[in-house]
C-alpha cells in the first residue's frame, strides 16, 4: 500500500515532507499548535504580513501555509476579508458524527468480509503509532493518528470515494476534536480501536459494527458539545 495521506495538515513533517518546503510545514505546525493550545481563538483573524514578520518568511510562504490549513478547515479564507481561525458549531460536529456512524457501520462490515491478513497488519502498525502519540501527550499527532485510523480502513478497501468522504467528514470536526478531546478520551479511543481490530481479526462483522458505533458515540459524548460555544469572527 502506498503510504496514506493524512487527513490533517498538521502532520506536515510526517506526511508531506516531499511536497512542501520545511518553512511552510513549520508555519502550519506552529499555527496548529497555537490553535490547539487556545492561544489563537476560533474566529481570530490571521494577518499575512504580521505572520510573515513573526516567522521571518515571505508572505508567499505564509499564504501557502494558510491555504493548507484552509483545505482541512482549521482556517477559513474569506474573499476580500482574509483568513480566520475556523469556528465550527456544535451542530456541525453532531451532524458529522451522525453521518460517520451511518457510513462507518457499513464500512467495517464490508472490511471484515474482504480484509486480507496484510490489511489487518497495516491497521495494527497504525495503532502502534497511535499508542506512542497518546502516551507522549502529543495532541496534534494523536488527533491526526486517531482520525487516520478510520480513513486507513477506507483506503485499505481501495475505495477512493469512501476514503475521501471520510477524510472530509473527519476534518470538518478536526478543530473541535483538537481543542476539546482530553488525554483520557484519546487513550480511551485508542483502546476502542484495539477492540475493533480484534473483532475484525476474529471476522466477527456484527461485533465490529457494534464496537465502531459505540466508539463514535463515545468520541462525540466526550467532546462535550453542549459546553461548546462557537465564536463568529
Ligand atoms: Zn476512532
Amino acid at each position: 500500500m502506498k503510504w496514506m495521506q493524512s487527513v490533517y495538515t498538521f502532520g506536515a513533517c510526517r506526511y508531506h515532507s516531499g511536497m512542501d518546503t520545511s518553512a511552510t510545514s513549520f508555519i502550519v505546525d506552529s499555527l496548529t499548535r497555537a490553535i490547539v493550545e487556545h492561544r489563537l481563538q476560533p474566529g481570530a483573524k490571521l494577518v499575512e504580513q504580521k505572520l510573515a514578520d513573526q516567522f521571518g518568511v515571505s508572505r508567499t510562504l505564509v499564504r501557502q501555509a494558510l491555504y493548507r490549513l484552509s483545505q482541512n478547515r482549521l482556517i477559513k479564507i474569506e474573499p476580500a476579508r482574509g483568513a480566520f481561525v475556523a469556528s465550527p458549531t456544535a451542530d456541525e460536529a453532531r451532524q458529522v458524527f451522525e453521518v460517520r456512524r451511518m457510513l462507518e457501520a457499513g464500512m467495517v462490515r464490508s472490511f471484515v468480509q474482504h480484509a486480507k491478513a496484510s490489511d489487518i497488519k497495516t491497521l495494527q502498525t497504525h495503532m502502534a503509532q497511535e499508542k506512542l502519540a497518546v502516551q507522549e501527550g502529543d495532541v496534534p499527532g494523536r488527533t491526526e493518528l486517531l482520525g487516520d485510523f478510520h480513513v486507513c480502513m477506507a483506503q485499505l478497501m481501495h475505495n477512493d470515494v469512501l476514503a475521501q468522504l471520510l477524510s472530509d467528514l473527519i476534518s470538518r470536526s478536526a478543530l473541535i476534536t483538537l481543542m476539546y478531546q482530553s488525554s483520557t478520551a484519546a487513550a480511551h479511543s485508542h483502546e476502542e480501536h484495539e477492540a475493533i481490530v480484534r473483532a475484525i481479526k476474529a471476522r466477527d462483522a456484527n461485533a465490529a459494527a457494534v464496537l465502531l458505533d459505540a466508539h463514535l458515540c463515545h468520541v462525540e459524548d466526550a467532546l462535550n458539545l453542549s459546553q461548546y460555544h462557537s465564536v463568529t469572527p
